[in-house]
């Protein structure tokens, strides 16, 4: 059964670790009944807390690989080590049925995730207000060692080198101001009018293409 009469979104949110990503995610998820998370496979072992279907598919890497050969990933890359991949049937059956997506992804992911979906995607990356905030918060999270903390803002600095290929950027210095611009984003991509035509159509009894 279709959802509405409109293809969903697919909102692509980047960040290094530490700007506040998954929290923002998280909260648009909360008050957006409609929009539904993308579930990525990863071959990293779960974190405490972590539920396998929930927060990932934990996979070992030859499942991995059996499902990026056999076309069961939109995109895949490696990060920290890891490979990490989104599901192609969840999405495309989401999309069809008019739902929402958020996707909780690296630069590479949103790199192939446009190709691969150049009408759905709309994109945002979330900065820390500064790069000495972003250490902060880094150390701030008790599961990581000193070596582990230092790994990721080298890999903080890469990602953060790509800010400028997404369509939104929203500094993080407020996570309410934050969420808020997120959720404006999502919005404003919904009432596009290239998405909004059906809905036009229907709702309204006009004929969009007169
Ligand atoms: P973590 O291991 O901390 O959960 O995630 C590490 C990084 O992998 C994050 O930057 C996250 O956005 C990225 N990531 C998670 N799932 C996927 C995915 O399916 N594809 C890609 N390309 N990156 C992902």
């Amino acid at each position: 059964m279709t959802q509405q009469s409109r293809r969903g979104v697919c909102l692509v949110i980047s960040a290094p670790s530490g700007a506040g990503k998954s929290t923002i995610a998280n909260a648009l998820r909360a008050s957006e009944p409609s929009l539904k998370h993308s579930v990525s496979v990863t071959t990293r072992s779960p974190r405490p807390g972590e539920v396998e279907g929930i927060h990932y598919h934990f996979r070992d890497i030859e499942a991995f690989r059996a499902m990026a050969e056999g076309g069961d990933l939109l995109e895949w890359a490696e990060v920290f080590g890891r490979g990490y991949g989104t599901p192609r049937s969840p999405v495309e059956e989401a999309l069809d049925a008019g739902y929402d997506m958020v996707f909780d992804i690296d630069w590479q992911g949103h790199r192939q995730l446009r190709e691969a979906l150049p009408e759905d995607v709309v994109s945002l990356f979330v900065l820390p207000p500064s790069l000495e905030e972003l250490e902060r918060r880094l150390n701030k999270r008790a599961s990581d060692d000193p070596a582990e903390i230092e790994k990721r803002m080298k890999a903080a600095l890469n990602e953060i080198s790509h800010w400028a290929e997404f369509d939104h950027t929203i500094i993080n210095s407020d996570l309410d101001t934050a969420i808020s611009q997120a959720r404006s984003v999502l919005i404003s991509a919904r009432l596009t009018t290239r998405r909004q035509r059906n809905l036009v159509n229907v709702v309204a009894g006009f004929n969009p293409t007169r």
